[in-house]
This record gives C-alpha cells, structure tokens and sequence, in this order.
C-alpha cells in the first residue's frame, strides 16, 4: 500500500511538470507569435528560406513590393533582377539581395521607364556591381525627360554600364543550365507599357514568362511572332490588369500556375476580376497582395511555390529541400 501511495505520488508530481512544462512552452509559443505579427503584420510568419541556393536548383523570387514590379532570379552561380519597385525601393531590393548575400548581378533588365518598375533601378546601380543592363529601345517620341529614367541612365553611366536594347532571340546563361531568352519587344507602339521587355526563363523541363506590363496589343505581336510562350509560370502583365492576358495569350501560355504582383487595396483595382477568373482555370494563382513575396524553387524538372504568408505547393513533380 505504501509503495503504491508513493508511486502515485510520484505520478501526481510528474503530471504537474510535464503540466508546467507545457504551460512554458505554449507561453514561449505565443510571445513568439506576437513578436512575429508585430514584426511581420501577419501570423505565420516570413515561411520563405534566405538559405543558399541549393546546387543544380533555381529560385525566382516576386518581391513584394507593393503595386511595383521586382523579380529576383539565382543559381548557385549567378543572380539577375527584373525591374526594382517605384523611387523609395531601391533600399528595399539593396535589403534583399543583401539577405541573400547577393553581392553583383549579371543581368538587370529595366522592362520599360515607368517608376513603378525602374523607380529603385538607380539606388541598386549605385550599390551593386552589375554585368548587363537590359532596357527596351524606345522610339524618339516616346523617350522620358522624368528624373526616374534619367536617373537609371546617369547610374548606369556613373557604373560605365552601357544600356544594351532588348533584342528579340537574345539569351543570357543564368548558372546551372538556366538561360533567359528575350521574345519582346516585337513591333512598333505608342505607349512604354506596350514596349515592355518579354522574357521567357528556361531550366530543365520548367519555364516561367515575365512580361512586364506589356499590353493585349503586345501580345497579340508575340503571338504573331511565333516565339514560344508556352511556359509553367506567368508572371502575370501589367500586374493582373484586363489591359493585359488577353484570352488567346493565355491559352498559348497554358500555365501551370501564374504570379501577380499588385498592393493590397491599391486604387487600380488590379487585379481585374475577369483576369483572376481566366488564370483560375489554368491552375493556382500567388498574389504579392495576399501572400506577400513569393518563391519558385526548381531542380529542374520538379517546381514548387511558397510565400511568406502562404503554405509551400508542390506545382509539378516531387517536393524539394
Ligand atoms: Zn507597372
């Protein structure tokens, strides 16, 4: 009898502990949480890895920047950036890279002179050495006198960085068998979203297009122009804009999934309802808005999203490490 009172007791006082222990641990938990929300704005936290890039993988990041446009690409060997958000950005791109331990980028393509596209162009020029610079050849007419794209031209002058004009057909090696070829411009417009840069990304069997805020007319001259746009990933035009993903572009596309990038509550009203309901039928949908920036990871025949405040999808093949 003694004995079982004294293992009973021993019970009793190891079920207080593990008790107390969970009490800690869930009061851990939740000081944890509310430091993550007041610093991220949002449970759940930032879910995206700043880790390495993996050998033979890829990562394409959509930077949350708001109703802006940046878009980061790396290898193990080499990083390049489409676009770098409005004016006041460019210190937030310079972050990224930073956290990435992006010291030098081998390729910047500017798509077209609107600031919320080249507007932090400048400050990254001024910080970071760049191989390539890639901006569309703009027609007398159409060339700015703001100080967003002088600004980009004295940076790139001040780096000696000659502006190459966006060739159709041009490639770029991006490191581990990734190459980014250029489909547009094609044809002759009056307007800088129509003479975005089109750019289609291949690595292995996986393939994103990025397009700018190119135009249903600019789509129109890609199809015409034969070039390939069947890819997985869209990043979607003129961030989800009905002036832009056209039906008959999309359905060359057939993507597996597409990206928006578009400010929460912007006064646009991007993304347009019609174009969310055209991409639903080809496959998930990631907004910046919603999930804040985005990742693409591909070993080149498997692809996989996550977001910093989304759960991870397995696009195609197996899930990656
Ligand atoms: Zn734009």
């Amino acid at each position: 009898m003694a004995s079982r009172r004294k293992s009973s007791r021993k019970k009793s006082s190891s079920y207080w502990t593990s008790r107390i222990l969970t009490l800690a641990v869930l009061l851990v938990a939740g000081a944890v949480g509310l430091v993550d929300y007041l610093w991220n704005g949002s449970t759940g936290g930032d879910k995206i890895s700043y880790a390495t890039v993996a050998s033979g993988q890829l990562e394409v990041r959509i930077l949350d920047m708001g109703q802006a446009d940046s878009i980061l690409i790396r290898t193990q060997e080499k990083a390049a950036l489409i676009d770098a958000g409005e004016n006041d950005m460019g210190q937030q791109v310079l972050r990224e890279l930073d956290q990435l331990g992006i010291t030098s980028l081998d390729l910047v393509i500017g798509t077209h002179p609107h600031s919320d596209h080249i507007g932090g162009l400048d400050t990254v020029l001024e910080e970071i050495p760049v191989e390539k610079l890639v901006m569309p050849q703009l027609p007398d007419d159409l060339v700015p006198t703001t100080a967003t794209y002088l600004d980009v031209l004295w940076a790139a002058q001040a780096q000696n960085l000659e502006i190459d004009a966006a060739q159709p057909g041009v490639s770029y090696e991006l490191g581990s068998g990734a190459v980014l070829t250029l489909l547009g411009p094609v044809g002759k417009y009056d307007d800088l979203n129509a003479i975005s840069v089109v750019s289609r990304l291949d690595f292995g069997t996986c393939s994103f297009l990025f397009t700018g805020d190119a135009t249903t007319l600019s789509e129109e001259n890609l199809l015409k122009s034969g070039a390939n746009l069947d890819v997985d990933i869209l990043d979607v035009g003129h961030h989800g804009s009905n002036t832009s993903s056209s039906p008959a572009f999309l359905a060359a596309i057939s993507p597996i999934a597409s990206s928006i990038s578009c400010g929460a509550n912007n006064s646009y009203g991007h993304p347009h309802a019609e174009v969310v309901e055209r991409l639903s039928e080809y496959g998930p949908i990631f907004r910046t808005d919603l999930l804040g920036t985005i990742l693409f990871t591909s070993d080149g025949s498997s692809l996989m999203a996550s977001s910093q405040r989304g759960e991870t999808v397995v696009l195609k093949g197996e899930a990656l490490s």
